[in-house]
């Protein structure tokens, strides 16, 4: 991976410490680690930053499945923090069939998740919360939700990772004249863009307020160059803020050709 991302060209990297799927986790290699950590450095590729596995479900109401959900949080903040990252991204999760979208009560059961896990690990990685597109029983895809439960912890352990694609199927329309001002506004007004850690650079292949998560190339979906071009030259942002692509790779070279087309259009 470490090498890979140095021949693209990365200047940082997300990946997944274990398999996103399911499994028990294969126990990191240290010299295998220190080499990563090297290769990395040498590149000058930071922050490394671990996304965790899909199955986890902070909200669930089932113990048992809860129960698990935290321990592959608490082991995968312990993995990160052994590989050298420095962020965390968690989906917020999954309510009941029965509860309203946005439901208090599955926020709340999230905070409670969290609440142990941080209790259980007090290392230096920062879990960042995920805002989602809303599809099928996800919450925590209007930002209300997603402040709501990010301000609940100090900032040094809790921040937040915005995807522009799920932002973009939950309602927040970024594509119209003054979209990215507003939408960062809003964001900062109920999460803090002090508290964001990194984004996610996806276009949508899905409508606005569609709930559907599916990415695009840059530029093939409804988000558009010209959007990203304004969202990467905002100047509510920091300049060093982490920007991660989880576009599609269709042919071999999609995740060069992507990285090409967002840097043209940030140093534009
Ligand atoms: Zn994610
Ligand atoms: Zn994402």
């Amino acid at each position: 991976m470490a090498r890979t991302a140095l021949e693209l060209g990365c200047e940082t990297v997300q990946i997944f410490s274990r398999s996103p799927r399911g499994g028990k986790a294969k126990e990191l290699s240290l010299p295998d680690v220190e080499k990563m950590r090297s290769v990395l450095e040498e590149g000058g590729i930071y922050p490394l930053v671990v996304h965790i596995p899909y199955y986890v479900n902070l909200a669930s109401d089932d113990p048992d499945t809860r129960s698990y959900s935290i321990d592959v949080l608490v082991e995968d903040l312990r993995r990160t923090e052994v590989l050298g990252g420095k962020y965390l991204v968690t989906h917020v999760g999954h309510r009941r069939k029965e509860e309203p979208p946005e439901s208090a009560d599955a926020l709340a059961r999230v905070y409670t998740s969290l609440e142990e896990a941080l209790g259980r690990y007090d290392g230096p990685v920062r879990i960042l919360l995920e805002n989602t597109s809303g599809m099928g029983r996800e919450i925590g895809y209007t930002f209300e939700a997603l402040g709501a439960l990010v301000r609940s912890f100090p900032e040094s352990q809790v921040g937040a990772c915005l995807d522009t694609a799920h932002a973009f199927a939950a309602g927040y329309d970024w594509t119209e004249p003054d979209g990215v001002r507003k939408i960062l506004t809003y964001f900062d007004r109920h999460v803090g863009l002090s508290r964001l850690g990194a984004m996610h650079l996806n276009d949508a292949k899905g409508t606005l307020g569609g709930r559907l998560d599916r990415h695009a190339h840059i530029g093939q979906g409804n988000l558009g160059e010209e959007t990203f071009r304004r969202i990467l030259t905002s100047d509510l942002l920091p300049d060093d803020l982490p920007g991660l692509l989880e576009t599609p790779i269709d042919d071999y070279g999609d995740d060069l050709s992507n990285m090409k087309k967002i840097r043209s259009l940030r140093d534009s």
